[in-house]
């Protein structure tokens, strides 16, 4: 099952699409995350995307695109995969359609008072992606997943996160309707816990 995860940032795409890696055994691509892994790595990719990510906005397409098509040739990816963070425009999302088949494309719908409560205290692993919640840390900043500190995202600070909405109400909504038009699109409303969100998200991809 070759899947599309769309939404707002802090709509709980990577905790979604982490948790069906698992249960499906097939990987999760974000490409926050390869993106983050390349500034943390200093690499050419990291060094030239890490001023776009700062300020909240979208790294060029040209560099995502590149980076998807790559990593969609890997043995992994196989028997299915599941994109998180991409496409995020409408020029990405045509060129998806020339290297890659979608099954679906799952929708999760927050607004924006809860995104921003969710941002605003979101902290994330840059070495394995785990993403939790400061309310749930109890005051400890080590990753449960592989030991690595917990740290807040620069670009999870508040006057960056108003941008973020910004930019995915311009560039990445349309893709709601792209994806509609296709017969793909699969909305669910991710306001409940994530128990009660998950498991829209299966009903929504028949599993
Ligand atoms: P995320 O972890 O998905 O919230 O992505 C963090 C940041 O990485 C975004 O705000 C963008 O700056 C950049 N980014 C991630 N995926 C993409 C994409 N598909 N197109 C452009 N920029 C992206």
């Amino acid at each position: 099952m070759n899947l599309i995860f769309l939404g707002p940032p802090g709509a709980g795409k990577g905790t979604h699409a982490q948790r069906l890696m698992s249960e499906l055994g097939i990987p999760q691509i974000s490409t926050g995350d390869i993106l983050r892994k390349a500034i943390k790595n200093e690499t050419k990719t990291g060094l030239e995307a890490k001023r776009y990510i700062d300020a909240g906005q979208l790294v060029p397409d040209e560099v995502v695109i590149n980076i998807v098509k790559e990593r969609l040739q890997e043995s992994d990816c196989a028997s299915g995969y599941i994109l998180d963070g991409f496409p995020r425009t409408v020029a990405q999302a045509e060129a998806l359609d020339t290297f890659a088949t979608i099954d679906a494309a799952l929708n999760l719908s927050v607004p924006d008072d809860m995104i921003i409560r969710r941002l605003s205290g979101r902290r994330v692993c840059l070495t394995c992606g785990y993403t939790t919640h400061i309310s749930q840390m109890n005051g400890n900043d080590v990753c449960p997943a592989c030991g690595d500190k917990l740290i807040q995202r620069k670009d999870d600070m508040p006057e960056t996160i108003q941008n973020r909405l910004s930019v995915y109400a311009a560039q990445t909504a349309p893709l709601v309707e792209y994806y509609d038009r296709k017969g793909l699109l699969r909305t669910v409303e991710g306001t409940g816990t994530v128990e009660e969100n998950h498991a829209a998200v299966r009903k929504a991809l028949n599993l």
